[in-house]
């Protein structure tokens, strides 16, 4: 291959050139503040607002004024639960999941240390939920129930349409995660009662640094950034007008693509996976097979390590990533995993492949031609693989 392979679009993806094409004016003549009062500056904030119409209507929410820009997923999600405390100061319980993001737990960690009560979910060897138990986890306290969408380490789909019925019914603030759904599967927000939905641009073929926060018309909201009258009062700092008007660009391009994510990049996955299964022996797919984003597979390899496969493959030009990119550089076996109760023989060898639009068939073709190669090789080696023979 004369180009790599890039197979881990979780983690980030490639800028549209559509984007980039969009943004370069205000990166360079078009450089003015769209708070200012003059004509130059004041100007740039309709492209904002075009901005937040074409995310609006990729959610297939209400009104654009739901839309609050951000400056990332993580931005968006501490916004979210941050938001929700603040107004409701009398309760102090959070229902979450063990599978979420760090974005979340690493939160929900700190506010724990802070005295709030916390429920962690469990999920099932799928990966899925028990919605009883978020239902018995439900009470009086209860300030925010904040579960994602779909889980960036093995693409499994949560049923939030139902969750956020459970959580209208008890009147809790539902919050859900949707980083690693928004642009890949179509939403309908003006059916569904979520209150409040985290996105990020740099998942869905915009720029990193920039991101969104939907808040339902009526939902309480307090800023987490504190500062100047932006985004209508609810999100202090200048704007990052380039990346808002790239994010504006990919949500357009997203829901042209829908159709393309959920026939041919699902179909290349699907090829991929079932030739690993067929050509590989000691390996189990990750996560529920049905309820799973159509770009994602998490597989695990028995008796070696995720960080080997993956340099094997880096030496072939294949990028894909172990755990959960957004914390690589830790070893730690993933959270996600070890929360389905995987064995650990194969939590430590399992690798994410997450595919794009941009991904061709030959890339594809390629990935299988190397892998058993390289899962022989490094089998052949393994102290794990020795001591169990
Ligand atoms: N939530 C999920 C599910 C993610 O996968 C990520 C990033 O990988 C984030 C939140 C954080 O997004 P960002 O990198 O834009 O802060």
């Amino acid at each position: 291959m004369d180009k790599v392979v890039y197979l881990d679009n979780n983690a980030t993806t490639q800028v549209a050139s559509e984007v980039f094409a969009a943004m370069k004016p205000f990166l360079t003549e078009e450089y003015g503040n769209p708070s200012s009062m003059h004509t130059f500056g004041g100007k740039i904030k309709k492209n904002i607002d075009a901005s937040r119409q074409t995310v609006c209507d990729l959610l297939s929410a209400n009104d654009p004024s739901e839309i609050v820009f951000t400056s990332c997923g993580t931005e968006s999600d501490n916004t979210a639960i941050m938001s929700t405390l603040r107004s409701y100061p009398e309760k102090k319980h959070i229902i979450t999941t063990k599978v979420e993001h760090p974005a979340i737990l690493s939160l929900c960690k700190y506010l724990e240390n802070l005295g709030y009560r916390l429920t962690y979910l469990d999920v099932d060897e799928d990966g899925l939920l028990d919605l009883n138990e978020l239902k018995s986890a439900i009470d009086y306290d209860t300030a925010i129930i904040s579960i994602m969408h779909a889980n960036n380490e093995t693409g499994v789909i949560f049923p939030i349409e139902e969750i956020a019925e459970i959580a209208r019914m008890r009147n809790v603030v539902f919050h859900t995660d949707a980083v690693q759904s928004v642009g890949k599967i179509p939403f309908r927000l003006n059916e569904i009662p979520i209150d409040l939905l985290s996105l990020s641009g740099h998942k869905l073929h915009a720029p990193k640094g920039v991101g969104a926060l939907y808040v339902r018309k009526g939902t309480k909201f307090s800023p987490f950034l504190i500062g100047g009258h932006q985004e209508l009062n609810r999100r202090g700092g200048t704007e990052n007008v380039a990346s808002i008007v790239g994010l504006g660009v990919a949500a357009q391009l997203a829901k042209k693509n829908f159709d393309d994510e959920n026939t041919r990049v699902r179909k290349l996955r699907d090829k991929l996976e079932n030739a690993i299964v067929e050509k590989i022996p000691n390996v189990r797919v990750n996560g529920n097979k049905d309820s799973r984003l159509p770009n994602t597979s998490n597989i695990g390899f028995e008796f070696i390590e995720g960080e080997s496969i993956l340099l094997k493959l880096d030496e072939k030009g294949v990028a894909a990533s172990s755990g959960s990119a957004c914390t690589s550089g830790s070893l730690m076996p993933s959270h996600v995993l070890r929360a389905m109760g995987i064995p650990f023989t194969f939590i430590q060898g399992s690798i994410r492949f997450s595919l794009s639009c941009y991904n061709r068939e030959e890339e594809i073709n390629y990935v299988i031609e190397q892998l058993p190669g390289i899962i022989k090789g490094l089998r052949e080696i393994s102290p794990f693989t020795n001591k169990k023979s």
